[in-house]
């Protein structure tokens, strides 16, 4: 990671780190993959039998739910007083997603 970068996500000061909520979401999208999946043969179920680049399309599809605004707004909280992350913390998280 881009120094720059992970100094823009400490600056954030959320309880839980931004990486930490993308992994949530990168994982759930595999998870999803594995409970969508209704096969009587165990060996192709899931992400068996799937090639592992598209393995990680849900997951990363997924990951862009974490800066997507509305969705930000259903958990991203302060911890104290509630108040969703304010509209200059998003605008840095998502510019700290896509700096190169
Ligand atoms: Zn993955």
């Amino acid at each position: 990671m881009h120094p720059s970068k992970a100094h823009a996500l400490t600056q954030c000061n959320m309880c839980c780190c931004c990486r930490e909520v993308e992994t949530v979401f990168h994982e759930f999208g595999h998870a999803l993959q594995h409970m969508m999946t209704k096969q009587a043969e165990g060996l192709v179920a899931g992400i068996r039998g799937v090639e592992w680049d598209a393995v990680e399309l849900p997951s990363q599809f997924m990951e862009n739910w974490c800066y997507n605004r509305a969705t930000l707004n259903t958990f991203a909280r302060h911890y104290e007083t509630n108040e969703p992350l304010p509209e200059e913390l998003y605008k840095k998280l998502v510019a700290a997603r896509t700096f190169r």
